[in-house]
């Protein structure tokens, strides 16, 4: 008896109907668990990896009971918690099955170096990227920094803990570039995502800068309201290949709006600087811009002006 209070336990979950936890539930009502179907993807759910016979929703990670293995409860489940995703095709959810069982194998090799250690080899990384330091300062100054400091102030065998801190250049490399997909994996859902008017308004802001090879580099930063707030968010990084005409920063910054799934006619302001490449009437970035939506409000950095 006791066995089988404990199978019908774990096998419920807070979701599942009060008329079944209360019905009284027979040995072989136990034994005939519902089976996943290839069909659930469509609402969102996929196989538990721990239990096949429950069904765990992607967009949540909530696992319900096997009771709730049919399309109605599945269903209900969907439209009530992701009213957002209904109208996504059955292909958009076969994608994110694939985008977590990779996620998942990766996962799996991280795992072998502690959780801690992960984190702060991702937060070194950040701030070496945030101080636009070389890669190789995270394994040649930095390490040997903490191996100094924590030596002195603990002792030699916290050493042995910070030297599993992985700060390859290699690895501080692939850190930046995850986070830098991850920020622009998030503004391409916050635009797909969102149904209402004013979340998916935005403003731009563009400039030039030189790196240390003399190469030109466009940076930019959209503005969009998420969360009910206001929010800057980096957009793109990149170089300016020949020239530097509004042309080309236009056609640089075009791309990476299309790219994103992002539309013009929900801008509804550009900032830049003086030059004649962005401010120029004619042949200026911002005339290319007013050319696609006259709405726009155009705006002169207010750091520039006052240098200028
Ligand atoms: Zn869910």
């Amino acid at each position: 008896m006791d066995k089988y209070v404990i199978k019908t336990k774990s096998s419920e979950s807070p979701d599942s109907d009060k008329t079944t936890k209360n019905a009284k539930v027979t040995s072989s009502t136990v034994s005939a668990k519902r089976k996943y179907n290839d069909e659930y993807i469509e609402f969102a759910f996929i196989p538990s990896k721990e239990d096949n016979s429950l069904p765990v929703c992607m967009l949540c990670s909530t696992t319900l009971s096997n009771e709730a293995m049919v399309p109605s409860k599945l269903r209900r489940h969907f439209e009530k918690k992701h009213p957002l995703y209904i109208n996504k095709e059955k292909s958009y959810f076969e994608n994110l099955r694939s985008q977590l069982y990779n996620q998942a194998k990766r996962f799996k090799n991280l795992c072998t170096v502690p959780e801690k250690a992960q984190i702060a080899s991702y937060e070194i990384a950040q701030l070496l990227a945030k101080k636009k330091k070389p890669h190789a300062d995270a394994e040649n100054i930095i390490l040997p920094s903490l191996e100094i400091a924590v030596k002195a102030m603990i002792g030699t065998q916290a050493v042995e803990r910070v030297k599993v801190i992985p700060l390859s250049g290699d690895t501080i490399a692939r850190r930046i570039q995850s986070m830098s997909d991850d920020i622009e994996l998030q503004l391409k859902e916050h635009f797909a995502n969102n149904q209402d008017k004013m979340s998916n308004l935005w403003a731009l802001q563009v400039d030039e800068s030189t790196d240390i090879s003399n190469k030109a580099q466009l940076l930019a930063f959209l503005r969009i309201i998420k969360d009910g707030s206001i929010q800057n968010q980096f957009f793109f990084c990149s170089e300016l290949k020949q020239t530097t005409t509004g042309q080309d920063v236009f056609e640089l910054v075009n791309t990476n709006i299309e790219s994103r799934g992002i539309k013009w006619e929900n801008c509804i302001s550009v900032c830049t600087d003086g030059a004649p490449s962005m401010q120029g009437r004619k042949k200026g970035f911002v005339a290319h811009v007013l050319k696609i939506n006259p709405n726009v409000k155009i705006v002169h950095c207010m750091i520039h002006r006052e240098v200028w």
